[in-house]
């Protein structure tokens, strides 16, 4: 198990390219200086880094980086996701919660890499800390929203059993309803593999953020307990040529 609980966590598949850097950085550090962020709105909007210099000056939910500069997302159950381009050494971050997913953010993502030069197997994704099947409960009818996307072209995973989480680190989230336990970062997994992305340059780190990552790391948890969250960076950027 990674040990977020002070400095964030890495991928080994993202470090083992040798010219990007990144970091899934713990709840609450601040994002490194230069880095490119934008107002994010769970949509599919993707932009280049340059859009968003300053932070925040568009709406954006994923950035491309075309040169060195750092370009990060901000996330606090959702799904932050980390691409680089090993053909343009081009490197993107993406944030994607489920309604984002649903509406294709990371499709366009793809999308614009490959409209750079990119193809699916050149690719190399992380998938940082996100809420897990452990701790997502939703309702029937959300489910049937999602697998009526047409985005959506897998059985999802999905329990009506709650799964438990042997690496738990606090209590799992309780059931508020009659729900089931959805599992999205196996959906963003399924959406990366539709776009012909090799499974072994898909990296899910497995980090529940409810009841695994560092304190304050949950939207939701915050929303069962009051107990505050704070938001997540996770950058990545070109080094060296
Ligand atoms: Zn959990």
């Amino acid at each position: 198990m990674a040990d977020t609980t002070n400095s964030g966590c890495r991928s080994a598949l993202l470090d083992s390219l040798g010219w990007v850097d990144h970091a899934f950085q713990a709840a609450g550090e601040p994002p490194p200086p230069e880095a490119a962020y934008g107002h994010q709105r769970h949509s599919p909007t993707v932009v280049l880094d340059e859009e968003n210099v300053p932070p925040k000056s568009c709406e954006s939910d994923g950035l491309i980086g075309v040169t060195t500069r750092p370009v990060a997302v901000y996330t606090a159950d959702c799904l932050p996701v980390l691409i680089a381009d090993a053909r343009q050494h081009h490197v993107a971050a993406v944030h994607a919660g489920l309604k984002g997913a649903l509406a294709g953010v990371l499709f366009s993502a793809v999308a614009r890499l490959k409209a750079l030069g990119a193809s699916s197997d050149s690719l190399f994704v992380a998938i940082g800390p996100a809420i897990s099947p452990c701790c997502y409960e939703l309702g029937e009818n959300v489910l049937s929203d999602i697998k009526q996307n047409p985005r959506v072209r897998q059985p999802v995973a999905w329990t009506i059993e709650q799964p438990h989480n042997p690496l738990a680190v606090r209590p799992q989230a309780q059931a508020q309803q009659q729900g089931i336990w959805f599992d999205l970062p196996q959906l963003g997994r399924q959406m990366l593999l539709q776009m012909g992305i090799p499974a072994e340059q898909i990296e899910l780190l497995n980090i529940c953020t409810y009841c695994m990552a560092e304190t304050g790391a949950s939207y939701r948890r915050n929303t069962h307990f009051n107990s505050g969250y704070r938001s997540r960076y996770s950058w990545i950027q070109r080094v060296g040529a």
